[in-house]
């Protein structure tokens, strides 16, 4: 049985999440969503949140769970008895931070793979800090944001 965990802000989940996780429910036996909690970022959504977004956009997928942890995900992933850390890959630009933590990774724990999804084309330019940025200043994100959670996404954004 092959666990992976998918680890993120998810300050909200998007469709590019949300793609990432379904391909990845059919790639694996299991999958941990897994909310990482990084002091350094002022989160717009609270993990409670965010974790209710995300159960909610994941509802009909019986393989995915939902988490959250703090402190080193190498540790949260032995805890979790997986092998297997999902990261999605959109731009060249994402390469390089990304080749670094899952060499740091390894370093710090060799039996565990980081393994990169390519994003679909059509969720390429999608971060969750553009379509914050988008929405704050009135712009469609509609086709961004899972149905699920829209309405919620919007109402934050229209009080900040
Ligand atoms: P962001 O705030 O940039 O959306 P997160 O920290 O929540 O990012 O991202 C968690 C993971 O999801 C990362 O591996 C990131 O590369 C990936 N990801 C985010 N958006 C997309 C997307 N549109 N397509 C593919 N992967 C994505």
């Amino acid at each position: 049985m092959i666990t992976a965990i998918y680890p993120g802000s998810f300050d909200p989940v998007t469709n590019g999440h949300l793609d990432i996780i379904k391909r990845s429910a059919k790639t694996f036996d299991k999958v941990i969503v897994a909310i990482a909690q990084n002091p350094n970022k002022t989160p717009m959504f609270t993990i409670e949140e965010r974790m209710d977004f995300l159960k909610r956009v994941i509802n009909g997928l019986p393989n995915v769970e939902v988490d959250h942890f703090d402190g080193l995900l190498v540790d949260y992933v032995k805890e979790k008895d997986a092998h297997v850390i999902i990261k999605g890959l959109r731009a060249i630009s994402d390469f390089e931070y990304e080749f670094q933590m899952a060499l740091m990774n390894r370093k710090l724990d060799s039996d565990i793979e980081t393994l990169f999804m390519m994003t679909s084309y059509k969720y390429s330019f999608l971060s969750s800090s553009m379509m914050k940025e988008v929405g704050k200043l009135g712009g469609c994100i509609a086709e961004l944001v899972p149905d699920a959670i829209l309405p919620d996404v919007l109402k934050r954004l229209k009080s900040v």
